[in-house]
């Protein structure tokens, strides 16, 4: 017998959270059900949505396979909930994304681990910090780190982040898989934090004051940023994407106003702009990209952390595309 374990998207407003059950059967995970009506995707008289298999994955923290999925409702049909459609409708392979996901390790009453005993030092040690004092929830990085290795997701680092309790891991992907990768990446996070009793907090702004927030900066290239690139091209992209700002944001996770406030290495929300190595900038042109003689990637630095990856990538896609 095979052990499935089901991964999908719920239809939770501003933003979906993740949800799982676990099949055990014969042969090839099949297409499967659930309660719609328990997860705000359908109303109880005819409560059936149907989850369809998309992406398989080892299971690091079990025997068995992750198996992500799309949801259709009962009809057969692509759910008002599944972003993920319109991302794979746009996205080839060509695309590559580099998402760096920020987040905070919480208790189980949301204190961020390490505040327990009230408002920390300020920021200054703890960004990729060493020692007790300036570190926690190191072993939690480290073990989903393998979990999603053992997985065969490629995260490609981590480090401490700037406010204490706060960390980041970078997940790279390819196409409409790279959605895929992150989402089961944060199922991991939160599987693999259970396991140490601490809750997952990808709030922007799970602490006011001058605290860091939490993003997601993108970073993305196309076979032609990659190997034909050039001035020009760089910054007619930044323009385009620049052009359609307010519908990014719109894209880019929500209260991310909380965030994007001019301050902490970002831009002002209402704001746009552009430029070499200029982390104040929505989007920053890499000094990699520029020394390679114009071919690289672009980074977005607007998503905020709790963004729907498939809504970027549709985005980003959708409007370099068109
Ligand atoms: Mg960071």
């Amino acid at each position: 017998m095979n052990k499935y374990e089901y991964i999908w998207l719920d239809g939770f407003e501003p933003e979906p959270t993740l949800r799982s059950k676990v099949k055990v059967t014969d042969g090839e995970a099949p297409e499967w059900s659930f309660d719609g009506s328990s997860t705000q995707q359908a109303e109880g008289g005819s409560s059936d949505c149907l989850l369809l298999p998309v992406q398989q994955y080892e299971n690091p923290t079990n025997e068995g396979s992750l198996v992500m999925c799309q949801v259709h409702t009962g009809e057969h049909e692509t759910h008002p909930s599944n972003t993920r459609a319109a991302a794979e409708a746009v996205a080839s392979d060509e695309w590559w994304f580099g998402f760096e996901q920020e987040y905070f390790f919480t208790d189980n009453n949301g204190n961020p681990l390490g505040w327990e005993e009230g408002t920390p030092r300020p920021q200054g040690d703890y960004y990729c910090g060493v020692g007790s004092n300036n570190v926690v929830g190191r072993e939690i990085s480290d073990a989903h780190l393998d979990a999603c290795l053992d997985a065969g997701i490629e995260l490609t680092g981590t480090n401490a982040e700037v406010a204490l309790g706060q960390w980041e891991y970078q997940c790279l992907g390819k196409g409409i898989k790279a959605g895929d990768d992150l989402w089961v990446s944060r199922y991991l996070l939160h599987k693999v934090a259970e396991e140490f009793g601490v809750c997952v907090n990808i709030h922007p702004k799970p602490k006011t004051g001058d605290w860091n927030g939490s993003g997601m900066h993108t970073n993305f290239s196309n076979e032609e940023m990659r190997s034909s690139g050039s001035e020009e091209l760089f910054n007619s992209m930044c323009e385009k994407l620049g052009a359609v700002h307010k519908e990014g944001i719109a894209s880019y996770g929500s209260d991310n106003d909380m965030r994007l406030t001019g301050l902490h290495e970002t831009q002002s929300i209402d704001q746009f702009s552009y430029g070499v190595s200029d982390r104040g900038a929505s989007i920053r042109i890499p000094i990699y990209t520029v020394e390679h003689d114009w071919n690289g990637y672009l980074e977005d630095r607007r998503p905020a952390s709790n963004a729907d990856p498939y809504k970027i990538i549709a985005h980003i896609v959708g409007t370099l595309t068109s």
